[in-house]
């Protein structure tokens, strides 16, 4: 008997990465999942390797920032599975290095579009369909950034914070209908998002090019070296950058009924970086 045999679960942004890894892990442990994803191609290898493992998925695109096309990713898992018992709301986007007088208006919105309105989006269509069940759990993902401030991604982490609060005020409304709600905050984790530092929607000009390229090889280096000062030890206490299966792990325990007492907090998964 696995802990999510029978049920239902959505996962956003589960063409790469984290959300990648979640919906192997949620389908590993039982769960049918819908793999809901702007990117077609990898969304439908995510599928492909679920079924591969053995277990049951299914791919929705969708652009989490559109609440039509949220509200049809939910018809889908309810059409397809006959209801809705597990979401893990992750989809996301970074900027570049940017400091806040140099942000767009447009970078501004497209950012928090995605990972602060997306999440309210997804979880505006899934509660509704988790009461009529009689209860679900979500998981939504903050990060790090949703915890502390950091600078050169104000935007990242206006949003990230964002989530957190919006998962404490869902987690208060929903608490006596069944439905509970949860953030992850995960540190560095190996993923292709990095990749979105470079070029991204806040790193056009040549000159944030250049602070880009020099935070990542100074975090390379904070990373990688077995001999960095201190200081660099502090930002990632177990000097490490993190699996994304091991974002996976945290969800899948918020998801299941071991953690049936647990609602409205944010998990740091960051190899103790909160704790600094
Ligand atoms: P990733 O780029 O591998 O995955 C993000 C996924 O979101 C991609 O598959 C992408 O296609 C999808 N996506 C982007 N915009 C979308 C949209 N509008 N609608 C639907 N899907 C969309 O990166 P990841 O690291 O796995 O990111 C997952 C989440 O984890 C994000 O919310 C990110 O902010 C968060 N996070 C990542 C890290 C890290 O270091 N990797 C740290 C903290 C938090």
């Amino acid at each position: 008997m696995e802990r999510f045999d029978g049920q239902a679960a959505v996962v956003t942004g589960a063409a790469s990465g984290i959300g990648r890894a979640s919906a192997l892990r949620l389908a590993e442990e039982g769960a049918s999942v819908v793999v809901a994803d702007i990117d077609t191609d990898g969304g439908r290898e995510t599928v492909d390797l679920i079924e591969r493992a053995g277990g049951e998925a299914t791919f929705v695109e969708v652009d989490v920032s559109d609440t039509a096309s949220v509200e049809n990713m939910v018809d889908v898992a309810v059409e397809t599975y006959g209801g809705l018992d597990i979401a893990h709301n992750n989809a996301g986007i970074l900027t570049g290095f940017v400091e806040t007088t140099g942000i767009e208006e447009a970078q501004w919105d497209r950012i928090v579009d995605i990972n602060l309105k997306g999440v309210w989006a997804c979880m505006k269509a899934e509660l509704p369909v988790m009461v009529e069940d009689g209860g679900g759990a979500i998981v939504n993902t903050a990060s790090e950034a949703g915890l502390v401030g950091m600078g050169g991604l104000s935007s990242y982490s206006a949003s990230k914070h964002g989530v957190v609060g919006l998962t404490k005020s869902v987690a208060l409304e929903y608490a006596k209908r069944g439905v509970r709600v949860n953030a992850v905050a995960p540190g560095p984790t190996k993923t292709n998002i990095q990749s979105g530092l470079i070029g991204g929607p806040g790193g056009s000009s040549l000159w944030d090019r250049v602070r880009t390229a020099v935070e990542l090889v100074k975090t390379a280096i904070r990373t990688l070296r077995a001999d960095y000062d201190t200081s660099a030890m502090r930002e990632v206490p177990m000097d490490r950058i993190a699996d994304p299966e091991e974002i996976a792990g945290a969800v899948a325990f918020l998801c299941s009924s071991d953690a049936s007492y647990v609602t409205g907090h944010t998990l740091p998964v960051d190899g103790g970086q909160a704790a600094d």
